[in-house]
């Protein structure tokens, strides 16, 4: 019989296609909005510009200071345009830091966001926001920092190189992968999940081939979007967290860090999950799901080993003692000594 379960729809609303960003003045009208400010990182700046242009005279300003971990000291920044310039809301183009930037915004004043997304990372369809401040990042939900739309223009994803597509792949497969066993998961969300594997996996080859095929590009963007849907609806479990903690304590790169820890982390919990393993399986036409997604993540040439991204050895043990000192609810129960072996393996490179 079917488990009861809560299923809390998101209240975003997404626009999906080729060239959607065009979509921007009619979506920024819908909103009643008329003085927005375009938000990016200074690599993005010129496609900041590009949106002005399209906003034509809704555009009332543009910040380009968006940044990883979204320090509390450049929102101040961003906020005193806000203040000046009289803004009614916030686009934001780019990945998860200039998302981040809008969400934090957002939370502070309550201002309308609309993203536009330039990676797989998913921030976009989440009401979560981490944010540093003094060398510590704090994470926090809440319905203000949820964009209300989301316009997923393809066209904006060309560009982003294939070792990143393929590290911020793997990030979106985690929020999935984790959302199959999640103490709050639900039919909807499992659906969502496997779909998004599936198509993420099928298309990724096809994008490092290919770094400029719009049909692969579509496939991976609409499996990123349903890998983020469930990042926003479940609560995540050991890898997150783990990530989230090698994150904060040796300011590792975040997509990379995903990519790394993921079979490692689903290889600890496999016994545990076996729902989700048969899930795994199907999304990927592989008997040994994990065992694939690690020989994918070889075929991408992408970092293997924590050690290749800047974790230190000794680092190991503080991270295992971080870790446990925050229990969390996992399938697997988190043993220090597991958890350990588990560090030793990633950080080597080690396999499953
Ligand atoms: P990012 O936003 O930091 O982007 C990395 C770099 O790539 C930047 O210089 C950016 O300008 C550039 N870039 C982005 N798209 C590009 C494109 N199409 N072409 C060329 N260059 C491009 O990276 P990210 O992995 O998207 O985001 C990571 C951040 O997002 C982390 O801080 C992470 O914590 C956060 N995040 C938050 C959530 C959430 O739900 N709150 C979810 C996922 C990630």
């Amino acid at each position: 019989m079917l488990d009861s379960f809560i299923y809390q729809m998101l209240p975003a609303r997404v626009v999906f296609g080729r060239g959607t960003s065009t979509a921007l003045p009619a979506e920024a009208e819908r909103l009643g909005l008329s003085r927005l400010l375009v938000l990016s990182t200074p690599e993005q700046a010129s496609l900041a510009g590009h949106v002005q242009q399209l906003l034509g005279e809704r555009a009332a300003g543009a910040f380009h200071g968006a940044t990883m971990h979204t320090p509390v000291e450049v929102t101040e920044r961003a906020l005193e345009v806000v203040r000046a310039e009289r803004i009614d809301g916030v686009v934001a183009v780019g990945g998860g830091s200039t998302t981040g930037l809008g969400k934090a915004i957002a939370l502070r004043t309550d201002l309308p966001q609309i993203v536009l997304p330039t990676t797989y990372a998913g921030s976009e369809m989440t009401p979560i926001l981490g944010e540093t401040q003094d060398g510590r990042k704090t994470t926090r939900r809440s319905p203000k920092i949820q964009p209300e739309v989301v316009i997923y223009d393809v066209d904006l994803t060309l560009s982003l190189p294939p070792a990143m597509s393929a590290l911020s792949a793997f990030n979106a497969i985690a929020h999935a992968a984790e959302a199959l066993y999640a103490p709050d998961g639900n039919p909807i969300v499992a659906l969502m999940a496997e779909e998004g594997v599936r198509a993420i996996v099928e298309a990724l080859p096809r994008v490092l081939k290919e770094p400029g095929d719009p049909d692969a590009r579509a496939s991976l963007l609409y499996g990123a979007w349903l890998c983020a849907c469930c990042l926003g609806t479940t609560t995540m479990g050991l890898h997150h967290k783990l990530c989230h903690t090698l994150g904060g304590l040796f300011d590792l790169p975040h997509a990379q860090t995903h990519a790394i820890v993921l079979p490692y982390a689903l290889a600890y919990n496999a016994a545990a999950i076996p729902e989700a393993i048969a899930r795994l399986r199907r999304a990927m036409q592989a008997d040994e799901p994990i065992a694939a997604l690690l020989q994918l993540e070889r075929d991408c040439g992408i970092p293997l080993a924590l050690r290749d991204i800047g974790m230190p050895h000794e680092g190991i043990a503080l991270a295992v003692e971080q870790a446990m000192a925050n229990p969390y609810g996992n399938p697997r129960p988190v043993e220090a000594s597991a958890l350990g072996e588990l560090l030793e393996r990633a950080w080597a490179g080690a396999g499953i």
